[in-house]
């Protein structure tokens, strides 16, 4: 690693922190954010941990305009003897590095964006929530900054990690949702930004999201943008299926976001001798497997729930009830070992964890 320095210039005046059991996700944020800066002369510079606060930022601003920005999502955890860690924080920072690539934004130092990480989490640390199921989200992003109208890579950007303490997803145990099997719109193409974590692709899935939540779906199940054919992703969670006794999950092609639960779940049923396959899963198959009673379970992957089951699939006015609508076993048995790993609570033999302490 390249030897760099992180400038510190702590708060004053400490915000009150919200209570446990009222945490919900991304409201409330800690005291400080890490920054940094670019330019083409200077390249990333001026590194600092800086109190939390608004920014000013040119109206012209590259970022309002045509959208060039990047992000990840990860998690810190406080482990039962109160030390806090990462979970496999150079997955995300190797992803954000694509993404950046992808919108043509400068990479950054993987391993000092990491210990950027590492240092404001351990000042901010009494903010990570202590209560069964809780987290601090981190939540980095770069946005492009120059002030100027031209359609063309910005010269500038800041990088910025910001920290929000997070309530359980699940309040009263992991609980299968209904998800409907969207057929109008699409997330993603292959030559598009689909295996970005870029703001675009988020926007652009509001609209069918919003059409569903109305008729009591949790979230919309995405086809493959060219047929509408194959399985890619529910919201903004990777997808597996077990289907007579072999799990599932859509292979990366190009459209797909590359979830890093997906991959530690994939490498969790290796590492169990679960029968675990990375191939195109068209509904048409899903739906025959359902109709043959061979379709056992359906969850979605991420870092925000981990595991969400999925109880029922809704296609072309077919109900496609998935387990009794019940947590499958191997969707429970992901859950458990996932977070009994990042809370510390159990051994982790691969190497996932990164101490902060
Ligand atoms: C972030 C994200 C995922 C899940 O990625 P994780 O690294 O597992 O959190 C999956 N799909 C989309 C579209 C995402 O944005």
């Amino acid at each position: 690693m390249k030897e760099r320095i992180i400038q510190k210039s702590l708060a004053s005046n400490k915000k009150p922190k919200p209570q446990t059991d009222q945490l919900e996700f991304g409201r409330v944020f800690t005291d400080h954010m890490f920054m940094m800066d670019y330019t083409p002369e200077a390249g990333w510079h001026d590194a600092r941990i800086v109190p939390y606060e608004p920014l000013t930022i040119d109206p012209a601003a590259m970022i309002f305009h045509y959208g060039q920005s990047v992000f990840e999502g990860l998690k810190a955890y406080l482990t039962p003897n109160n030390e806090a860690q990462l979970f496999r924080p150079e997955k995300n920072m190797e992803r954000l590095n694509r993404s950046n690539e992808r919108l043509c934004i400068p990479k950054i130092d993987e391993e000092f964006a990491i210990e950027a990480i590492k240092q404001l989490v351990a000042i901010d640390k009494e903010w990570i929530p202590t209560s069964e199921g809780t987290s601090l989200y981190i939540r980095p992003f770069i946005i492009s900054t120059e002030p100027y109208l031209g359609v063309a890579p910005s010269r500038r950007y800041t990088f910025i990690v910001i920290l929000s303490p997070v309530g359980a997803y699940y309040k009263e145990g992991i609980n299968p949702v209904k998800i409907a099997v969207e057929n109008t719109f699409v997330r993603a193409v292959k030559g598009g930004t689909g295996e970005a974590k870029t703001g675009g692709n988020y926007a652009s899935g509001l609209m069918a999201q919003e059409l569903v939540a109305d008729k009591g779906f949790a979230q919309v199940l995405w086809l493959d943008g060219v047929e509408k054919k194959y399985v890619e992703e529910v919201g903004s969670m990777n997808v597996f299926f077990k289907i007579n006794g072999e799990v599932i999950t859509p292979k990366l092609n190009g459209s797909i976001l590359e979830g890093v639960t997906r991959n530690s779940v994939i490498q969790l049923l290796k590492y169990w001798n679960v029968p675990v396959t990375e191939r195109k899963i068209s509904m048409e198959e899903v739906l025959d497997a359902h109709k043959n009673g061979t379709l056992e379970e359906a969850f979605g992957s991420g870092t925000a729930a981990v595991i969400s089951p999925i109880g029922q699939l809704t296609w072309e006015e077919k109900d496609l009830v998935i387990n009794e609508g019940q947590t499958g076993e191997i969707a429970k048995r992901v859950y458990d070992t996932l977070t009994a790993i990042q809370y510390g609570r159990k051994e982790d033999p691969f190497h996932w964890i990164v101490k902060i302490d």
